[in-house]
């Protein structure tokens, strides 16, 4: 289990090789067997040529010889010998006998030769069972060669001896015939043998053969399958980066695993591709960032948060433009009583916080149409949308008093002074300007601290 989990995260090249070993191992297998069956099918048909062909070729003398000794054996049952003969009974069996033994001689003979050189590779206990059936045959044929010479020498020829003869003549032949069924089941045997060696030889080769073409499509397929659920996912990662960027939408930002450290090659380019990833995504966050920040920088005062007067210049405008197709707006141009004063009693810092003091206190009565502007050091301006002169002149008021009341520890107390005006149709935005710092002149002039709507 081990090692499948090693295989499944190795190398590519790695995964390859051991694929490539896997059916090497099984070719040399089915090369291994090949040689070794071809090896015992060449013994086994070695030994059908040295022993089971010659034992055939013995047997068939045999077989003659038996004949022979058949028909001699019926002449001394009938006691018909030829009277023309050169030799006696007695002799003509020895003679008779000898032939045999020489052949049967000649087939031990081969049997020892086999079993020393190792030739026999099957049916030993055969081979030893026949030379058993040999030795038996040599005994029968002492003993009845015995009994001949006596009912020889002593010329008579009873009942018990006939009957003595009888029986060990039939034991002789009966032991030749064993010998003869015996070769002759062992031939038989033999070439069946081989034929089911060579049979099964071939099945398991083909059937070797098939595994390894089904282990090699099954390791391929999966090769080609892995390759293509991988290139699959990369291809993914990709669109989705394409399409994000195409909709302007953030990267996904994709996880980086400690699990992506130690595999193969795919797995190393879609972790470096993931990594890319998430660096362009970073990138674009941080460019995002910069922007806002520059985009801010560019339209906010860096000291209140307030709008800046580049931003108040092109919101006034587009408000005017606005307003002269007939949308309703207010403008309030505020600046702080004695400013000055406080700067040169309290120092400057004093007077940067009383500026950005102002400002929160702004901010929080604005609602989200509305737009606070720093215009000039201490001047601002709030655009009201659709808001009438008297509703501005209402807000106007209101920051007032709660700068008047408002006492905040290290924040002087100060005043505003305030102009406000509502939007006429005829109105630019130097008319309307003009007159909104009019009234914020009004109110100076008639002791700060008030709002003057025009
Ligand atoms: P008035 O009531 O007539 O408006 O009198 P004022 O003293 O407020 O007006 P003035 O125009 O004489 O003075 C404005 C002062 O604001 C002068 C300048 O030093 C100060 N000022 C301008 N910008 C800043 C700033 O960013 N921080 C600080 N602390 N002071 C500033
Ligand atoms: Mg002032
Ligand atoms: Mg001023």
């Amino acid at each position: 289990m081990l090692k499948i989990l090693q295989w499944y995260n190795a190398s590519l090249s790695r995964r390859i090789s051991s694929v490539f070993m896997v059916l090497l191992t099984i070719l040399l297998i089915v090369i291994a067997f090949s040689i070794s069956q071809l090896r015992v099918i060449d013994a086994e048909m070695k030994e059908v040529a040295y022993i089971d062909v010659p034992l055939n070729q013995i047997m068939e003398r045999v077989q003659m010889l038996q004949l022979e000794q058949h028909i001699l054996l019926e002449q001394f049952r009938l006691k018909e010998s030829d009277p023309n003969e050169k030799m006696s009974p007695a002799q003509e069996f020895t003679y008779q006998k000898q032939q045999m033994k020489k052949q049967l001689d000649l087939a031990v003979k081969l049997l020892a030769d086999s079993f020393k050189n190792n030739t026999v590779r099957f049916k030993t206990q055969q081979h030893h069972r026949l030379l058993t059936e040999i030795e038996d045959y040599h005994q029968h044929s002492d003993l009845f060669e015995q009994a001949l010479e006596q009912v020889i020498i002593n010329d008579t020829l009873d009942d018990a001896h006939k009957q003595k003869l009888e029986r060990l003549a039939s034991n002789l032949e009966l032991s030749v015939k064993k010998i003869l069924d015996e070769i002759n089941h062992m031939t038989i045997d033999a070439s069946r043998y081989t034929q089911k060696h060579e049979q099964e030889f071939l099945w398991i080769n083909i059937t070797l053969g098939i595994c390894a073409l089904l282990i090699g499509i099954l390791l391929t397929s999966y090769i080609i399958q892995f390759f293509r659920k991988r290139i699959a996912r990369m291809k993914h990662d990709i669109t989705q980066i394409d399409s994000s960027l195409a909709a302007g939408m953030p990267l996904p930002f994709p996880q980086v695993t400690e699990q992506d450290d130690c595999l193969d090659e795919f797995s190393a380019l879609e972790r470096e591709l993931k990594l890319v990833m998430g660096r362009l995504a970073q990138e674009i966050e941080n460019r995002e960032l910069v922007e806002q920040q520059l985009l801010r920088l560019a339209t906010h005062d860096k000291l209140t948060g307030a709008y800046n007067r580049h931003k108040w210049d092109e919101q006034l405008k587009w408000q005017v433009s606005l307003g002269q197709q007939g949308s309703l707006f207010s403008l309030v141009l505020l600046d702080i009583d004695y400013f000055k004063r406080i700067n040169d009693q309290f120092g400057h810092p004093v007077g940067d916080k009383v500026l950005t003091h102002l400002c929160q206190l702004i901010q929080a009565e604005l609602d989200n149409t509305a737009m606070l502007f720093r215009i000039g050091g201490e001047e601002f301006a709030i655009i009201l949308p659709l808001q009438n002169g008297q509703m501005a002149m209402q807000f106007a008021e209101k920051i007032r008093v709660k700068v008047e009341q408002s006492a905040e520890q290290g924040i002087p107390a100060y005043t505003v002074s305030m102009g406000v005006c509502e939007f006429q149709a005829q109105d630019s935005v130097r008319t309307l300007f003009n007159r909104v710092d009019q009234c914020l002149y009004h109110a100076k002039g008639q002791g700060r601290n008030q709002v003057i709507l025009e």
